[in-house]
């Protein structure tokens, strides 16, 4: 769950998309179950929102029918209004024939009596009328409806078939508006010794960002030979990966000790894509998001030297040992490099050549947080 921005407005989750598969089943069967036998229903969809609810019902609905669409439209940005557009429909007889319509959404019903009026005169035996969202708040028509999948406060929604502006159809879940989020949020990527420490230093200075550091937090608890300290001692020793639900949890409190940041540089979190999806979620709770992932791209084979040659004054029992480091770059490759594709499918994903002097990263990654 996050937040995205579509146009100019931000929405957050409303409607899991396993939600919405649970509901559209649901209505598949209820309407079959209703249908004499062997009855060959005509659908209608509405076009354009219902065209996925369409595609996922008629699946799931799994027995002879037939399918076409009409296309009225009443939607302009996020009010509904009254002027509903022409009918472009349907030319093929329909006298005898049980039609059910499909809509993606009914608010005030204006659109669906238009439609219902089309039908009514068209001698057939029976209309039926399904819509997977109803805003019982604001529906103003006597209209029965015969099947309701879910309803929804009167808030503008987008997604699975929805859009704003033409935009968020393809969205697997429903979404719901929500404030501009205030924060700069970025989480600072790359392998074992690639410089995210020292970049993050110079970094939050410049944009007056909180830099969070997982490994430090660690490493300070440790030292300090606190609970969590103890607990996450030996994973680090040998260069494992702390336990998610530890990680997630020390995470979050940090984040919390400071509710008034204008944002975070997140170094060393997430590393596993479970850490990537709990930190969508905490965030999304606060109406905040990750800008971006700016990754320092360096070669393995470069990163050992240099963290060889970090542990003669590190102190990092981890940077010593040649096969913790060689466990380390393991555990990276194995749980952590997949968070390039995460971030790379919600178009968040930016790779900066971490090779050169210290101010010439700076530079590169300076360009990308500039423009997040
Ligand atoms: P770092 O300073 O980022 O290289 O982290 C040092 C060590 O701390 C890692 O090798 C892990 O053992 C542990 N650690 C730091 N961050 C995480 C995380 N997000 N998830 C699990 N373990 C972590």
């Amino acid at each position: 769950m996050m937040i995205k921005k579509l146009n100019d407005l931000y929405f957050k989750e409303l409607i899991s998309s396993e939600e919405i598969s649970q509901i559209v089943k649901s209505l598949a069967h209820q309407v079959k179950n209703d249908l004499p036998k062997g009855e060959v229903p005509l659908f209608i969809g509405i076009l354009n929102g219902c065209f996925v609810f369409a595609s996922d019902f008629i699946r799931e609905f799994n027995s002879d029918c037939e399918i076409s669409f009409v296309k009225l439209a009443s939607y302009e940005g996020t009010t509904s209004s009254e002027n509903v557009k022409k009918l472009i429909g349907i030319n093929q007889d329909l006298s005898g024939r049980t039609i059910i319509i499909l809509e993606d959404i009914i608010d005030t019903g204006t659109t669906l009596q238009e439609i219902y009026e089309i039908f009514r005169n068209k001698n057939i035996k029976e209309l039926k009328i399904v819509t997977l969202f109803f805003k019982p708040d604001v529906y103003r028509k006597e209209l029965h409806i015969n099947y309701i999948g879910k309803n929804v406060a009167d808030k503008f929604i987008v997604g699975y078939g929805l859009d704003y502006n033409e935009l968020g159809r393809n969205l697997p879940a429903v979404y719901q508006l929500t404030t501009q989020p205030k924060m700069k949020n970025i989480v600072l990527f790359g392998p074992p010794g690639a410089g995210k420490g020292t970049q993050a230093t110079l970094l939050k200075e410049k944009y007056d960002l909180i830099h969070i550091s997982t490994g430090d937090v660690f490493r300070f608890n440790i030292k300090n030979e606190t609970e969590l300290g103890v607990l996450a001692k030996t994973y680090i020793d040998a260069g494992d990966l702390v336990p998610d639900e530890v990680t997630i949890n020390m995470l979050k409190a940090e984040v919390n000790k400071t509710p008034n940041a204008n944002g975070f540089i997140f170094d060393g979190f997430p590393r596993t894509e479970s850490q990537a999806k709990a930190l969508d979620a905490f965030l999304a709770e606060k109406n905040e998001r990750i800008n971006g992932m700016v990754a320092l791209e360096v070669s393995e084979d470069l990163l050992v030297g240099r963290i060889i040659e970090r542990g003669k004054t590190s102190g990092r029992s981890d940077d010593t040992d040649e096969e913790k480091i060689r466990n380390r770059f393991n555990e990276y490759n194995t749980k952590t490099a997949v968070l390039k594709d995460y971030y790379d499918a919600q178009g968040t994903y930016y790779g900066v050549n971490g090779v050169g002097a210290i101010e010439d990263i700076t530079d590169r990654l300076s360009k990308v947080f500039d423009k997040l």
